[in-house]
């Protein structure tokens, strides 16, 4: 599952930066996660907080945003973000395109106790 293996990563990551801190606990987590990952807000909270149970982050808050996709038309050049998950260019109308922003999952803040 594609979630919770994210989830693990995080936790990781999250083990590692209490251990470098003198081992203060995570209270809150902020996490960007591109639209182009499909990935549900609540479904990586739930899962979240199962899997944090005895670990650093165990009192810690999952705060989730997204980053909206952006992708670059072949054929004009043309930067837009798809409406859904066919790619139509607004311009040129051509199909398909070269992703730009939209798939990176990113710890962008973490605060300690
Ligand atoms: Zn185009």
């Amino acid at each position: 599952m594609h979630e919770l293996s994210l989830v693990n990563s995080i936790l990781d990551q999250l083990e590692e930066i209490s251990r470098s801190n003198y081992d203060r606990k995570i209270v809150r987590v902020d996490l960007k996660v591109g639209a182009l990952e499909h990935i549900e807000p609540e479904v990586l909270k739930n899962i979240f907080d199962q899997v944090k149970e005895g670990s650093c982050a165990e009192r810690a808050e999952l705060v989730v945003s997204q980053e909206m996709a952006l992708v670059r038309c072949r054929n004009c050049m043309m930067e837009y973000t798809p409406e859904d998950s066919i790619w139509i260019c607004p311009r040129c109308e051509f199909l398909g395109g070269e992703i730009i922003k939209g798939t990176e999952i990113i710890i962008e803040s973490v605060y300690l106790e």
